[in-house]
């Protein structure tokens, strides 16, 4: 399908509502619009969706601004950004509404509804009982504008409503979607939709008809949830006169849709809390990567063809292509984004990664800064930091994985035993590892020179007997790296000194 590249360039939107935290789901369709927008040199727009007054709250609103952000999916226009069409948040533009709903008030495109919120309850209730489709096709829609008028200035309460077309009874509406090709519906399910509550106060199907044509949108790239609001967007751009017809008859809008998959949790159930995290600050909070939830995103849905699963920003940019957007639910495969992120680390160098470990570090109690000041050194931190980066996945686990090096483990005298040790075997062999360090092993420095001592002065037999308390005694854990690259980061006094604490330990 032709992907409509306008010669005046591609312009695409992220809408999000502050009703909420950025959804994972949100940050998805921003990020596939993001990329699309700059494949072809275009604009991505962000807009703030806050008709909904009672439950948009600024609150989401910073949250939704600062996650994308992040994330690096950073808007050519929007309420920060600025731009053309501004503004960009829904709630300052109602003069723009007002005049539309004007005009299809005049135009008899729609009509008040003075039906109460019980009235379509029990109509609602009574198409559900006759297994009907609910939809609601008002008895006020012929209603001479004046009369509605009158009526309204007498106190009655109403809201605007579309009315349906209904000459051809249960026209087909088809539209080309750029993920699903042609999608189809029937006017006669749709009923007169409401589009506003008062001239002010337009509802969400309609502003954003009127928002994507103000701001020059040419791809409406959003989830496949929206697929059922795109007959009602269709119908109401086509009564503002802003479609044009196909050779079929078709209503031809002037942008593409592109409805992307849902996405799931690994039972394939719409991704939901019960899964696990759902916002992107969450993310942030557990220390993933933006740089590695961006790519691991860009695979949510989308696959470029190859075995490749590590991208730069500019080669998603490169590669992307919404043909090869799937049309099933896209699994949200968490152990993968683990495992990405784990890459990202990797190849982190340790300076920075010093700087995005140190919050979960002061968060976990571990390094404490006072006066600009800390206790450890850079350099310590970045040897703790370079043991730890082949293995860690998430930054939040460096605290749990490292505290051994900020401060005495905490540790049972029991996992100091090896296989069947008993008390006095523990202590002989503490009392031997530090007879080695003292005597024989001059300073801490080469983890290899310690190796080779350690294994020249046990000998034949069974190393964990030596090997297995002294590991447990510099760390306090049942798995760590082994003794010798703990020891070369402690130094000698920091090693003899956890030795001591062992051996008091088990002699009280
Ligand atoms: N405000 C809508 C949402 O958050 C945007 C829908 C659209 O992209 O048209 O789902």
């Amino acid at each position: 399908m032709p992907l409509f590249i306008k010669p005046g360039g591609v312009r695409c939107r992220i809408a999000p509502s502050p009703t909420g935290n950025l959804h994972i789901g949100t940050a998805r369709a921003a990020l596939f619009n993001y990329l699309f927008a700059k494949k072809y040199g275009g604009k991505f727009i962000l807009r703030i969706e806050d008709t909904d007054i009672e439950r948009s709250d600024k609150v989401f609103e910073k949250n939704i601004l600062e996650g994308l952000q992040w994330l690096g999916i950073n808007a050519d226009e929007g309420p920060e950004a600025g731009g053309p069409h501004a503004p960009y948040r829904q709630s300052e533009r109602t003069a723009s509404y007002k005049k539309y709903i004007k005009k299809l008030l005049d135009e008899g495109r729609a009509f008040y509804c003075f039906h109460s919120e019980q009235e379509l309850k029990f109509e609602a209730k009574e198409q559900m009982s006759m297994k009907l489709p609910l939809f609601h096709l008002c008895s006020f829609r012929d209603m001479p504008q004046s009369e509605a008028e009158t009526k309204k200035a007498a106190g009655q309460s109403a809201i605007i409503r579309f009315k349906i077309p209904t000459e051809p009874s249960n026209h087909q509406i088809t539209f080309q979607d750029l993920i699903r090709n042609q999608v189809h519906f029937f006017t006669g399910l749709l009923g007169d939709f409401s589009i506003a509550k008062n001239l002010e106060t337009p509802l969400y199907n309609f502003a954003v008809v009127v928002d994507d044509h103000e701001m020059a949108i040419t791809h409406v790239i959003r989830g496949e949830d929206h697929i059922p609001n795109t007959p009602k967007q269709l119908l109401i751009a086509e009564a503002l006169g802003w479609t044009t017809t196909n050779e079929f008859g078709d209503i031809v809008p002037p942008w593409r849709y592109a409805h992307l998959p849902l996405i799931l949790g690994p039972d394939c159930s719409k991704l939901s809390k019960r899964h696990g995290a759902t916002s992107v600050d969450e993310y942030r909070e557990q220390g993933y990567l933006p740089e590695a939830l961006f790519n691991f995103m860009a695979l949510v849905g989308w696959n470029p063809g190859t075995d490749k699963e590590i991208f730069t920003k500019e080669e998603l940019i490169q590669e992307f292509s919404i043909e090869n957007v799937q049309k099933a639910g896209a699994i949200f495969d968490i152990q993968k984004l683990d495992w990405m992120n784990g890459e990202y680390i990797r190849r982190k160098p340790l300076s920075e990664l010093a700087e995005l470990t140190m919050p979960f570090l002061k968060e976990s109690g571990l390094l404490q800064i006072t006066n600009h000041k800390s206790q450890i050194t850079n350099d310590y931190l970045k040897k703790v930091l370079a043991l730890e980066q082949p293995r860690l996945k998430k930054l939040s686990e460096i605290g749990e994985r490292t505290d051994y090096f900020f401060r005495a483990p905490a540790y049972n005298k029991g996992l100091l035993r090896w296989k069947d040790m008993n008390d006095e075997k523990v202590l002989a062999a503490l009392k031997r590892a530090e007879e080695i360090i003292k005597l024989k092993v001059k300073s801490l420095k080469s983890k290899i020179e310690i190796e080779k001592i350690f294994l020249e002065e046990i000998g034949e037999g069974d190393k964990g007997e030596i090997l297995w308390p002294l590991r447990v005694a510099l760390t306090g854990k049942k798995a760590s790296p082994s003794p010798f690259e703990i020891m070369e980061i402690l130094g000698k006094e920091e090693s003899l000194k956890k030795l001591k604490t062992a051996t008091r330990k088990i002699t009280g």
